[in-house]
C-alpha cells in the first residue's frame, strides 16, 4: 500500500446493491473499487452526503460572518455532510446581495476540514405571502415588483446562485424562473398556494424542484389537487422532503417512495443554526423559536420552524422504515447533486471525489471521508 492511499472497506452501497468491499482512495479521489466478500460484516459505506438546502448547524447561522459559515461547514461534515449549499431565509433584497457576496468570497477560503460548500440557495423573498410558513412576512416581494437588475449581481459567478424557492401563481413568476433557468439557477416551488395548473406552468417554465414536499404549499385534495400533487404526479422534478418524523407523517413516506422516481427524491434537512446545540430558545430571521428534542418550532404560533437534524439523521430514518439503501443514498447524494449539475462526486465510482460516509449497523456516523481525507464522525451523545 503506498502512504497516499486511504482505504474505506465494508458493505459499500452501490447506485443498485449493496456490494461487500473496498473503496480505494488516491490524491483525494476513488482509485479503484474493489468488490470482496470478506467483507461482508463491515460497516456500511456511502458516498457523503449532500444537503442543498440548510440555514444553519452547531450554532452557526449562513447568513453570519465568514467565521460563521466556518463553524457550519465544520459542524455538517462530521454528520456526513460533505458537500452543502448554504441557504438565506426570506430578507431584504439588500440582504440577500451581500450573503450572496459574501459567500462567494467564503467559498475561496472555506475551511479544508470542514463539508464543501458548492455556492448559495435563496428561500425566497418570492413566496407566497400566505404561504411564508417560519419565514418573515415582512420581506416577501412579488417578482413583478422588482425589476430584474435588482437581483442580476447574484449571478454575476457562474455556478455560485444554485437555487431560490419561487410561488409559481404570484405576480412575475414565471418570467423570473425562466430568466433564471436560462442563467442555470434553479427554481424549487414552494412556500406556495398554486393551483394544479399554476404549478404546471412553473415547472414547465423552467422550475426543476420542489421545496419540502407538503409543507407550506397547497397540498392533495381531491377536486382540487395543488403543488404538492403535481410535484408527486411529474416524473420529471425533483422533490425535497425533510425526513425528520415530523414535518411530513410517516404513513405518508411511503406514498412519496412509490410516487417519486428513485432519481428524484432529495433528502434535505431545512435545519437552523440552533441544530446540534440541544434543547433551548433562539432565533430565526428575526422570530423567536423554541427547540426540543429533534423538533424546532415559532413560539408564537407553534409552527415547524425549520428542522434541527442534519442528513445523516434522515438517512437513519428512512433506512429504518425500510427504504432500499440504495434508494436512501441517491436521494442523499447523487439526486441533489444532479439537481444541482455537479457530476464529479455523489457516487462509490472509480475517478470520482472519494467523498464517504462509514456507518455502523444502526445507521450512526463512524467516519467521514473528504476527499481522501478521514474525519471523526459525531461525538457519542
Ligand atoms: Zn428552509
Amino acid at each position: 500500500m503506498r502512504v497516499s492511499e486511504m482505504i474505506a472497506r465494508g458493505r459499500l452501497v452501490l447506485e443498485d446493491r449493496v456490494a461487500p468491499g473496498r473503496v480505494v482512495a488516491e490524491a483525494g479521489r476513488i482509485a479503484r473499487v474493489e468488490l470482496d466478500d470478506a467483507e461482508s460484516s463491515g460497516p456500511w459505506i456511502m458516498p457523503g452526503f449532500v444537503d442543498v438546502h440548510v440555514h444553519g448547524w452547531g450554532g452557526h447561522d449562513a447568513m453570519g460572518p465568514n467565521g460563521s459559515l466556518d463553524g457550519m461547514a465544520r459542524a455538517l461534515l462530521p454528520r456526513g455532510v460533505t458537500s452543502f449549499v448554504p441557504t438565506a431565509v426570506t430578507a431584504p433584497i439588500d440582504t440577500l446581495l451581500e450573503f450572496g457576496d459574501r459567500v462567494r468570497r467564503w467559498i475561496q477560503v472555506a475551511p479544508e476540514d470542514g463539508s464543501q460548500p458548492l455556492g448559495f440557495n435563496l428561500e425566497g423573498p418570492f413566496i407566497s405571502p400566505q404561504r411564508v410558513g417560519a419565514q418573515n412576512p415582512a420581506f416577501v416581494r412579488a417578482p413583478a415588483d422588482v425589476p430584474f437588475r435588482e437581483i442580476e449581481p447574484l449571478l454575476a459567478t457562474p455556478n455560485m446562485f444554485r437555487l431560490t424557492t419561487i410561488a409559481p401563481e404570484t405576480p412575475g413568476a414565471l418570467d423570473l424562473i425562466g430568466a433564471l433557468a436560462e442563467r442555470g439557477t434553479w427554481t424549487s416551488l414552494g412556500h406556495s398556494v398554486a393551483t394544479a395548473d399554476e404549478a404546471m406552468a412553473g415547472y414547465d417554465a423552467g422550475a426543476r424542484a420542489t421545496t419540502h414536499l407538503f409543507n407550506a404549499m397547497s397540498g392533495v385534495h381531491q377536486h382540487a389537487p395543488g403543488l404538492a400533487a403535481v410535484a408527486l404526479a411529474r416524473d420529471d422534478v425533483y422533490t425535497e422532503v425533510v425526513f425528520d418524523g415530523h414535518h411530513v407523517d410517516r404513513l405518508l413516506w411511503a406514498l412519496i417512495l412509490r410516487a417519486k422516481p428513485a432519481a428524484r427524491l432529495v433528502l434535505v434537512s431545512d435545519a437552523i443554526s440552533l441544530a446540534g446545540t440541544g434543547d433551548g430558545r433562539g432565533t430565526l430571521g428575526g422570530l423567536d423559536v423554541e427547540v426540543r428534542g429533534d423538533e424546532c418550532r415559532l413560539v408564537s404560533n407553534g409552527a415547524l420552524a425549520g428542522s434541527v437534524i442534519a442528513l445523516d439523521s434522515a438517512v437513519r430514518n428512512l433506512a429504518r422504515f425500510g427504504a432500499p439503501l440504495p434508494r436512501v443514498s441517491a436521494a442523499a447524494s447523487a439526486n441533489p447533486l444532479a439537481l444541482l449539475g455537479v457530476s464529479d462526486r455523489g457516487r462509490i465510482e472509480a475517478g470520482l471525489r472519494a467523498d464517504l460516509v462509514e456507518l455502523d449497523e444502526g445507521f450512526e456516523v463512524r467516519r467521514v471521508m473528504q476527499a481522501g481525507i478521514w474525519h471523526e464522525g459525531p461525538a457519542p451523545a
